[in-house]
């Protein structure tokens, strides 16, 4: 159970609607990523940055073919499909349960394990601020979670799930420069070799990036070089 591998990415002809008489968001796009790229993600408010993040976790109506390593979205089950990616959304919704739960839902972790995750996104001295820490529990959300808290959280449940391909929306918007720097890190150190996608208003925090995807009207440009943007 080996697959993804690469994390190499083909989008062929995406088209992503929210309602069958809606209008495409995104239109007959086409791109690729290598395996173990990072990409940035660029575009204007509402152009359809999460929308492509969601239509690649098939979370979204859409026409087109994926693959991811030569297999196609359409041979594996929704749950294989989904296993292969980390995601941190722009808008983090926790589910209700303890930190634990929500860190590693499979109960697969030692604390010891969790506790290092923990410290390594910079959450271990949050979760110690609760009672119970681990086994405190989260309702309604997270609500007592600031955003970026929650994002961290679910950086950390990437990390623990060795996704091969990480799906990050817009972390630098709720992530203050000291911890946006421990998220820098963390890309590099714990999903070096992943195939990670950037979606960011601006290019600054973008500048690690191998290649750019820019979302125009609803179709896409790509550029290899930060130059050419
Ligand atoms: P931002 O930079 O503000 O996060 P974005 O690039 O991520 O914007 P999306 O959230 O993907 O943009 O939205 C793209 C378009 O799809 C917008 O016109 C938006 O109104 C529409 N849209 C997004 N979510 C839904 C939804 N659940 N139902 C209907 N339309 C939606
Ligand atoms: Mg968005």
């Amino acid at each position: 159970d080996c697959w993804p591998n690469q994390g190499h990415m083909e989008v062929q002809g995406l088209t992503v609607k929210y309602t069958e008489a809606g209008r495409s968001v995104l239109s007959d796009i086409s791109f690729s990523v290598e395996g173990g790229q990072s990409v940035g993600l660029l575009g204007r408010t509402g152009s359809g940055k999460s929308t492509l993040l969601s239509a690649l976790l098939r979370l979204a109506s859409t026409d087109g073919e994926i693959s991811i390593d030569g297999v196609s979205w359409s041979s594996v089950s929704l749950h294989t499909w989904r296993k292969a990616f980390g995601v941190v959304p722009q808008r983090v919704f926790i589910l209700t349960g303890t930190f634990r739960m929500n860190l590693d839902p499979h109960g697969r972790y030692s604390d010891e394990e969790l506790w290092r995750v923990a410290e390594e996104v910079g959450l271990k001295s949050v979760i110690e601020q609760f009672p119970d820490k681990l086994d405190f529990q989260l309702e309604d959300g997270g609500n007592v979670l600031s955003n970026g808290h929650k994002q961290l959280l679910c950086l950390a449940r990437s990390i623990l799930s060795k996704a091969r391909i990480l799906l990050l929306d817009e972390p630098s918007a709720y992530l203050d420069p000291i911890t946006l720097q421990v998220l820098r890190k963390t890309l590099k150190h714990a999903f070096s070799g992943c195939t990670v996608i950037l979606s960011e208003h601006r290019v600054e925090p973008l500048l690690e990036c191998q290649s750019f995807l820019m979302i125009e009207g609803s179709s896409m440009k790509s550029y290899d070089s930060i130059q050419k943007l």
